[in-house]
């Protein structure tokens, strides 16, 4: 096979970790300064209080924790649920499954409402759940549920959160700097990103938008972590040049961190999201053309980030993204939990977010599935994706 397993592929489509861009591997391959250097504490104040604020659009300063986004989703869980608590999960894949165990640990009670682990959830199925249940002070959902390319309707959720009164925690990421998502468009009282996805950084650090009112609820949470490597709080004024660091950030992956900020501010949210919905759309086209099936239900709720490809009958997807790898230099995500082996994800993320990189795809997993002795039409998906790119589609 021509790209053995010990070679560098040509090209990662995967979900996470993603290829990160030029400009990111720049930034941090900048001197590692004294995190209490004049220069790096500038830096901490400038990335944190403007450029990401303003990336995220959030009237707060954010807080940005010294690990991969999994340690944000767990403080957020860790801070804002009380001991009393009823919480409502929102469950439509391996994510928003895995939040509940996190919760569990922290609440009295956990109620979940699951759905298909290819559908979404529906915001009047949650405004029936809250009426029921009026004691639910906290709700969690999950954005883009990655392991199955399915998005649910943030925003919707938010509103009938909101008009219940409860605290609302959002896992934004794999969908944050690839579609039109922030803090206060789906009232998240705690928004949990990463760099590490759309922004096209390696995985280290968590994002996280915190509310006005998220912050007096961990206030006077007695149990929220302090002291911890889960701690919100201790990181509350940390990005102050005169404050201290709880602990020491991670001072290159801030400096990339701020090359990521620089490219999306500079290239524009509007456009940054449209060349991710732009690489989706010429995939699915391709993915379909070829004659095989999404493994979403409806092509409605897609993930502009990501295109999750049902497995056909009798392949071994393991073997599928073996041989794109192998033969191509082409490697794509598997599913995890629920959807291992029965989807493969393509993903359309920070520097692949490129429409040629859908037709690439396109053709590798064809390629790759032709060689399993599977009958698909790799000619026509790959017209059927360059149609979509220039907009013949
Ligand atoms: C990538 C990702 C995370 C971070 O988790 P890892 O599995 O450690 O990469 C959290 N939530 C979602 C939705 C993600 O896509």
């Amino acid at each position: 096979m021509p790209y053995a397993p010990e070679q560098d592929p040509v090209l990662t489509l995967t979900t996470g970790p993603v290829d990160a861009y030029a400009a990111v591997l720049r930034g941090l391959a900048r001197p590692v300064l004294y995190d209490y250097d004049p220069a790096f504490q500038l830096t901490y104040e400038r990335v944190v209080a403007d450029k990401l604020r303003r990336a995220l659009r959030s009237a707060g300063v954010p807080v940005l924790l010294h690990g991969e986004p999994v340690l944000g989703l767990e403080a957020a869980a860790a801070s804002l649920i009380r001991r009393g608590d009823v919480v409502l999960n929102l469950v439509s894949g391996v994510y928003g499954k895995g939040f509940g165990f996190w919760a569990k640990r922290y609440c009295a009670e956990l109620i979940e409402l699951e759905v298909p682990y290819d559908e979404a959830i529906d915001p009047g199925a949650v405004e029936a759940q809250l009426r029921a249940r009026p004691d639910i002070a906290v709700v969690a959902v999950c954005h883009h549920d990655t392991p199955s390319g399915t998005i649910n309707p943030v925003r919707e959720i938010g509103a009938v959160v909101a008009a219940h009164g409860a605290q609302l925690i959002v896992d934004a990421v794999s969908s944050f700097g690839g579609m039109d998502v922030d803090p206060e468009s789906c009232k998240a009282d705690i928004f949990v990103t990463g760099p590490n996805k759309c922004l096209g950084c390696p995985p280290a650090l968590s994002i996280l938008g915190v509310s006005d009112r998220a912050w007096a609820r961990l206030k006077a949470n007695p149990d929220a972590p302090r002291a911890s490597m889960l701690s919100i709080l201790d990181w509350e004024d940390a990005w102050r040049r005169d404050a201290p660091f709880p602990f020491t950030p991670s001072v290159a992956e801030v400096n990339g961190l701020e090359a990521a900020l620089d490219l999306y501010l500079g290239e524009g949210p509007e456009r940054v999201w449209a060349r991710h919905a732009g690489t989706a759309a010429a995939c699915r086209a391709g993915v379909q053309a070829m004659g095989l099936k999404l493994w979403p239900a409806r092509e409605a709720i897609a993930s502009p980030t990501a295109t999750a490809v049902r497995t056909p009958e009798g392949v071994d997807e393991a073997a599928l993204r073996a041989a794109a790898r192998a033969r191509y230099g082409v490697v794509f995500s598997s599913g995890r939990g629920e959807t291992l082996g029965r989807l493969t994800r393509i993903g359309h993320m920070g520097p692949t977010a490129q429409p040629i990189h859908a037709a690439t795809a396109v053709m590798a997993l064809g390629g790759a599935l032709a060689a399993q002795g599977v009958r698909v039409d790799v000619g026509a998906g790959a017209a059927a994706a360059m149609a979509a790119i220039d907009g013949e589609g």
